[in-house]
């Protein structure tokens, strides 16, 4: 068996164990398999063994994996993007994880109006305030989804994002999903043309199971299943 394959099976164990700790459905929860620094190679061999949604965090790595990964594959923008970049990847990503400013949405918004289409996206929140991580706190979130609404008739917000910080223990984490958890529930209810909050994109490798107890709808993986990253190559 190959690493990718072995690493998801082990994976796929741990996710159904912790639906199972909580009562959710496995169906409930995408595994998104980051693939950041990997080739086109070996997303191709995770999409062999089950996957359907990749996520990348930068631009020009889905611009260079892009058409080498056949199929009906779903990709997934998970890290900050930079305005300038919008049109590169309008076409290209099922879904946009990170935005967290108002000039941000009014640029997906033109691109995807050029394009014809409804950019789905999430509004990404820095629930711990960190100085090192993108994102809105809490109240410009709100404030950011309204003026998403009144502003962006060619997005639609699906739901919200969050990066844990790092932390040896996952249970350090936990108060962060929980605060997500809460803002995704005051959304979930209101759906019209730009909005129907579906998604609750949170934890990592790091943290998956504990988000999944706190309501996580798509967890996004990579080291778990490719093994540690090395940035030099
Ligand atoms: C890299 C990355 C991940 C995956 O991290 P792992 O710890 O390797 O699972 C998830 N989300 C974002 C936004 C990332 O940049």
């Amino acid at each position: 068996m190959s690493k990718i394959h072995e690493n998801l099976d082990v994976l796929e164990k741990q996710i159904q164990a912790a639906c199972d700790k909580c009562g959710r459905k496995r169906e409930e929860v995408l595994l998104i398999g980051v693939t950041k620094t990997r080739t086109a190679d070996e997303v191709n061999e995770a999409v062999a063994w089950g996957i359907t949604d990749v996520g990348e965090n930068k631009v020009q790595e889905i611009m260079d994996k892009y058409d080498h990964v056949p199929g009906d594959v779903k990709w997934h923008m998970i890290g900050h993007l930079q305005t300038n970049k919008v049109k590169y990847i309008i076409d290209k990503v099922a879904l946009i994880h990170s935005v967290d400013k108002l000039k941000l949405a009014e640029e997906i918004d033109k691109r995807a109006k050029d394009h014809g289409l409804i950019a789905e996206v999430l509004v990404e929140v820095n629930a711990a305030g960190e100085e090192s991580k993108f994102g809105t706190d809490i109240d410009g979130a709100k404030k950011l989804i309204e003026d998403v609404r009144t502003n962006c008739k060619n997005i639609k917000i699906k739901g919200l994002m969050t990066i844990a910080p790092f932390t040896e223990d996952p249970e350090d984490v936990r108060v962060y999903f929980k605060e997500l958890k809460e803002l995704f529930d005051e959304y979930k209810d209101i759906k019209d043309e730009n909005m129907d909050f579906e998604h609750l994109s949170m934890g990592m490798s790091g943290d998956y199971a504990v988000a999944i107890e706190e309501g996580a709808t798509m967890i996004r993986v990579g080291t778990a299943i490719f093994g540690a990253r090395n940035y030099n190559i």
